[in-house]
């Protein structure tokens, strides 16, 4: 049968259209569902839609026009190409509902990424379907959720989570039905042991954590946190949002995580923010296998195949198996790396130490230890010369350089998230050093520049409340 395409105009636009060499309209939509209207569309030459997205995107801030040590994010440069590879003929007309026998290059990558990951994480197996971190969260939790369930532990109902936890892990639980209980981070930012025993009891399910925590600290007592909590009959759950700081030294299965989520598209460098859609895989270990989302992928030794009988499974969480093309581009830097992940985990650290010694003093660092591949300042003394950390990360973008994430932990106050990842050159990060020096200079001597920032940008201060409130996404012809 020809396609809609074939008979109608360029535009699927078939209402012009006299002969329809005996197809009917209605062979394709329902009398009702036909447009009786023109749409209203603009009509613009190429040249001029061209024009307008170009000009949209120089606006735009990205890594390939400047440093972006965004916190948490990890913007580390995401090779192009990967871009290549995932644009492959076989990868991007394959449609996901063709049978197992027409896809099996496809299952076969995602059958080995899913080993890759074991490998790096520890854990016994692994699922891809999630789109992101935070929906790698909610499949965690479901299959926490559930295990209780089967094993009638119904009471299990508490989780944990230290007051340094990114909020999509109290959101996670929470869309769970768990109850949340947050305990506070002790005077060195770590999860405090005392404070833990103290909420610990036989209606707690889980403890969410972090390791490298949002301070960019490493947890020192997180074995005897495992042991405690496995001894309480409870699990442990590992955000895996800072992994860029561990990759090949250390892995949650040696931390005693039992559920672990990845971001894909922050440590194994596919774009996001506006740049891509993500993949947030999840890996448990093997008690946990039967509750996995379906189809799993497998392989039986001759044929990859998708296996949707699971005992206990959650579910689908996804439409088909995730975002695939997330997947083949992180499998592909995950070959090109090899064991150079574990090299770029150790540059990371290192970049992240170096400008913290650098910028300390300056600003306030308020847990001045050795940091992982993240470090949190503070601009309370800016803040103090009534300059606060919002003006100086719109001051930053003056000087053609991404602000670090901020306000963000919320334990901090006027806290600056750095980032630098492993991609960056030492003159880069001294360049940053600079520009950092300067904007504290300039709060001394002329506060009123950085509070009226950003000065050179194309949109200027804008409105983000408003923005977030009545955002205007639509055209109107
Ligand atoms: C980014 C992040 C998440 C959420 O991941 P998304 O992929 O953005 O959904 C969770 N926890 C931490 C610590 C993060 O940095």
């Amino acid at each position: 049968m020809k396609t809609i395409f074939e008979i109608g105009n360029d535009k699927g636009d078939v209402s012009g259209v006299k002969d329809l060499g005996g197809i009917e309209l209605g062979d394709f939509l329902p009398e009702s569902l036909l447009r009786k209207e023109k749409i209203g569309i603009p009509e613009l030459s190429e040249l001029e839609v061209m024009r307008h997205y170009k000009e949209l995107s120089d606006r735009n801030f990205c890594i390939e026009k400047g440093f972006y040590p965004l916190g948490s994010c990890t913007m580390k440069y995401n090779p192009k190409v990967n871009e290549l590879l995932a644009s492959l003929d076989g990868f991007v007309n394959l449609h996901p509902l063709q049978p197992d026998e027409d896809s099996q290059g496809a299952l076969e990558l995602m059958y080995n990424l899913q080993e890759k990951l074991k490998k790096i994480t520890g854990m016994d197996e692994i699922t891809l379907q999630p789109a992101a971190g935070a929906h790698g969260e909610l499949t965690g939790m479901m299959i926490i959720k559930k295990y209780f369930e089967v094993k009638g532990e119904l009471n299990r109902k508490k989780v944990i989570i230290p007051d340094s936890a990114h909020g999509t892990n109290p959101a996670s639980a929470k869309m769970c039905g768990f109850d949340i209980v947050e305990i506070k981070s002790n005077q060195r930012g770590q999860v405090d042991i005392d404070a833990l025993k103290e909420v610990l009891d036989e209606d707690v399910a889980a403890i969410m954590m972090t390791n490298p925590n949002t301070l960019g600290l490493f947890e020192e007592n997180v074995l005897e946190i495992s042991e405690i909590m496995h001894k309480n009959g409870s699990l442990l759950y590992y955000d895996g949002a800072n992994f860029n700081a561990i990759m090949g030294w250390t892995n949650p299965a040696i931390m005693g995580f039992d559920v672990v989520h990845l971001n894909l598209h922050k440590t194994f460098a596919t774009p996001h923010g506006g740049g891509g859609p993500g993949a947030g895989p999840v890996g448990v270990r093997s008690f946990l296998k039967d509750f996995l989302p379906k189809p799993t992928i497998e392989f039986d030794g001759e044929r990859y195949y998708r296996n949707y009988d699971v005992k206990h499974s959650i579910g689908k969480v996804r439409s088909f198996y995730g975002n695939f093309g997330v997947l083949v581009k992180a499998y592909a830097y995950i070959l090109m790396m090899g064991n150079d992940l574990k090299l770029a985990s150790a540059d990371a650290v290192l970049n992240a130490n170096y400008l913290k010694e650098k910028l300390k003093g300056v600003y306030e660092l308020p847990y001045d230890e050795p940091c992982m591949h993240e470090f949190v300042l503070s601009g309370e003394k800016q803040h103090q010369k009534g300059v606060s950390t919002l003006n100086i990360a719109k001051r930053l973008m003056d000087y053609n350089c991404h602000p670090p994430t901020v306000y963000f932990p919320l334990i901090v106050h006027e806290a600056m998230m750095i980032e630098p990842t492993e991609s960056e050159s030492k003159h880069v990060l001294d360049e940053f050093v600079e520009i950092m020096l300067k904007i504290a200079k300039e709060v001394e001597e002329n506060p009123e520049i950085v509070i009226s920032s950003p000065h050179c940008t194309p949109v200027k201060k804008v409105d983000e409340t408003l923005a977030a409130r009545h955002p205007d996404l639509t055209f109107k012809g």
